[in-house]
């Protein structure tokens, strides 16, 4: 069986349902895993698809460009929109089925909700997109309620966007579990992202600079260090603003409630860099980065990571 397409909710319920009745031995134990995506999906995406079909009986995708989430100057109408290669990629990574609604099944004329997590929608991102968090949340609320997964895969390269919903999941007691996926990045150290199909040359080689940043403060922390100004320092020694590189943000937060790390590391903490970068084309892309800065081993690998392609990165240039 090829993968499933599901347009609208009256389909996504019925292809959902006959899924389930196809498992063998269907039982209250399979589990549903799901993956809301905006489309023009990456081997960032097919990492949080395999990761869930690993994971659980059925894998569910969402595609769906949220207008709710981008600003009156931001570039949805230049969204990457490539669902047939999406619906590939999905298949290949062991997704069963993928919801690709229209804007009207999700938004009917008379919806007037909005869920908003606050002041953690007002920092990093929040401060320069208002309104952006509220499109995300009120949008994966709603996509949870009618797909109804019991664990739901996100990506730390958002790692704002991670915690904001796992706040909202959590205080308002859905029964999905959260899991966060580390940053996929390209062999340079570059976070992948759809909006890396917009850097030319020149901007994929100033966009290096965020990589470069974020690896050096991370060296910095694994030797010790864990004054805040120290390892903001550090990173934006790199960050340095030219024709093509426009610094929006570097700044250091806790981890779980983002609040601003005035001295130093107390407990988990993110470096977050955001920036805009300008090719040769004139085409400016906004981009976003973090490291995850934990004495969690499990996260380790991902920082050595990090470190070993910006080594490599130097190497080269
Ligand atoms: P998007 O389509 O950009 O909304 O992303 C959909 C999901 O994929 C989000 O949870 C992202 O955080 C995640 N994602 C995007 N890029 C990456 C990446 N490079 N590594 C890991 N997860 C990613």
């Amino acid at each position: 069986m090829g993968i499933l397409l599901a347009r609208n909710r009256t389909e996504l319920r019925k292809l959902a349902d006959s899924l389930f009745a196809t498992l063998e031995g269907a039982s209250v134990t399979q589990t549903l895993g799901f993956v809301p995506t905006m489309g023009a999906l990456h081997e960032g995406h097919a990492t949080l698809i395999r990761k869930s079909a690993r994971e659980n009986a059925i894998t569910v995708v969402s595609i769906f460009v949220n207008p709710r989430q981008f600003g009156a100057n931001e570039d949805l109408a230049k969204y990457p929109r490539t669902l047939d290669e999406d619906l590939d990629l999905c298949e290949k990574a062991g997704a069963h089925l993928v919801f690709a609604p229209t804007v009207d099944d999700i938004y009917p004329h008379d919806f007037r909700t909005q869920v908003s997590v606050s002041q953690m929608d007002s920092v990093l991102c929040g401060a320069f997109r208002p309104g952006h968090f509220n499109g995300v949340c009120t949008v994966v609320m709603l996509l949870l309620n009618l797909i109804r997964p019991q664990r739901a895969y996100f990506g730390l390269k958002d790692f704002q966007q991670y915690s904001i919903l796992a706040r909202m999941m959590s205080d308002l007691e859905h029964p999905a579990t959260i899991i966060g996926v580390p940053t996929v990045r390209d062999s340079h150290g570059l976070a992948l992202s759809s909006r890396n199909r917009f850097l030319d040359e020149h901007a994929l080689q100033t966009s290096l600079k965020i990589p470069r940043a974020l690896s050096a403060a991370a060296e910095l922390y694994l030797r010790g260090e864990q004054r805040s100004s120290e390892l903001i320092h550090e990173a934006k020694k790199y960050l340095t603003n030219d024709l093509g590189f426009e610094l929006q943000y570097c700044e250091l937060r806790d981890a779980s409630m983002l609040q601003n790390v005035e001295f130093q590391i107390e407990t988990d903490a993110v470096l977050a860099v955001a920036a805009f970068v300008t090719g040769a084309d004139g085409v400016k892309t906004r981009l976003i980065d973090n490291i995850f800065l934990t004495r969690d081993l499990d996260h380790r690998e991902a920082l050595l990571t990090l470190i070993e392609s910006a080594s490599r990165q130097e190497d080269i240039g």
